[in-house]
């Protein structure tokens, strides 16, 4: 069990490579071993990491007790069942598949097949990290387009993108949780080059409920620079197993897997992924859970007087209005755990991961301690 951090050592090697100077070390999440240690807390309120708070699929627990009697065997390296599993489910084939240890391992496929140093990569700011230090780890240079009005502007991005290698869109974007419909996408793919990658990442996709949020599968399908991005992580609650993938043109595909490890997915992931895609009664507890979730915050927020974005994930950024790193350490002995914004350059800005009933109010009861206002009216 890891409790706490290793201490860092501040200067690097004379044998490093020169890129990993102008790398920032990623800063993860506290994890609930942390606070279990330090505050005596059993079961803390882990809304730091956008985790499925519903726990393990049963069907997946299942799966993988029964993988065990076969650890002692490599696994599958093509992954092939769980490819044809996804392809039925997304409409696409396994050749349109890659998978790989994580979204993270899928974005480091990407980096090592198509970018070669000095090449721009056009990401919005903010959004996740990794897109921009796994281009800088590679040599290429990441290119930051500021949000409006929190939001993806793809013109902007569209823009910046003339001779770039690659662009990404975090869709829906994290840490704001907003969405960029159809029509913006289909835009966005009609002004890109096809010399440039477009990839569009989209590990919150299966908690959206807005109609306008585009099919990236059957996009990909259909342009061969587009590359979606997907995962176990999230809404399939399998976070600590690592499974992510891509969805691409089979061009594009045969170029991530001569660069993948072989054996990137291992033997209780593929297992537990195969048994909880078929989990109908999990996710769609899931995804009910987190839209309930996600409006009683919506509300509470509202009403302790903290704008709020409205958001389409399974979390929402919301402005705290002080610095939310101290917010973040008062909340802990509470038994809450959340990210602030500093990550992103916003420090007065938190994300919150929609939990369990039970969790979403212990947040609010505890925020509102902290910050000393009123607590909002319990329900939802
Ligand atoms: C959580 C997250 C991922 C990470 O996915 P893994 O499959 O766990 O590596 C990828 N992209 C975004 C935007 C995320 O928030």
């Amino acid at each position: 069990m890891t409790v706490g951090r290793e201490p860092t050592v501040d200067t690097l090697h004379p044998l490093a490579r020169r890129a990993l100077a102008g790398l920032e070390p990623y800063i993860p999440g506290r994890s609930a071993e942390e606070v279990t240690a330090r505050y005596g807390i059993r079961e803390p309120s882990k809304l730091g990491s956008n985790e499925n708070p519903l726990g393990l699929s049963p069907r997946a627990r299942g799966a993988l007790i029964a993988a065990l009697d076969r650890i002692h065997h490599y696994p599958d390296p093509d992954c092939s069942e769980l490819k044809r599993l996804i392809a039925g489910r997304l409409g696409v084939t396994p050749a349109n598949l890659c998978l790989a240890n994580g979204v993270d391992n899928v974005l480091t496929c990407l980096g090592l097949a198509f970018l070669d140093p000095g090449d721009r990569c056009v990401v919005a700011a903010p959004t996740y990290t990794a897109y921009a230090s796994r281009a800088l780890l590679l040599g290429a240079m990441p290119v930051e387009v500021p949000l409006t009005a929190w939001r993806v502007d793809v013109d902007a991005m569209a823009a910046a993108a003339d001779g770039a290698k690659a662009l990404i869109v975090c869709n829906p974007n994290n840490p704001t949780g907003t969405i960029v419909g159809q029509p913006d996408i289909d835009r966005l793919l009609a002004r890109v080059s096809q010399s440039t990658l477009v990839v569009l990442d989209e590990a919150y996709a299966e908690w959206v409920d807005d109609p306008a949020f585009p099919d990236g599968p059957t996009l990909a399908r259909r342009h061969d620079n587009l590359v979606v991005l997907r995962t176990f992580s999230k809404i399939y609650g399998l976070a600590g197993l690592r499974v992510g993938y891509a969805v691409a043109s089979p061009g594009l595909v045969a170029c991530m897997e001569r660069v993948r490890e072989p054996f990137a997915v291992d033997r209780l992931a593929q297992a537990a992924a195969e048994a909880v895609l078929g989990d109908d009664d999990y996710l769609r507890s899931a995804f009910e859970n987190n839209r309930a979730g996600r409006a009683f915050l919506g509300r509470a927020f509202a009403e302790m007087n903290l704008e709020s974005l409205p958001s389409q994930a399974n979390f929402v950024l919301v402005n705290l209005g002080r610095p939310a790193a101290d917010v973040a350490e008062q909340l802990l002995p509470r038994g809450v755990i959340i990210r602030p914004g500093a990550l992103w350059k916003l420090p007065t800005w938190a994300r919150v991961t929609v939990g369990t009933a039970g969790d979403n109010i212990r947040l609010v009861s505890a925020l509102a301690d902290v910050l000393g206002r009123p607590r909002p009216a319990p329900g939802g």
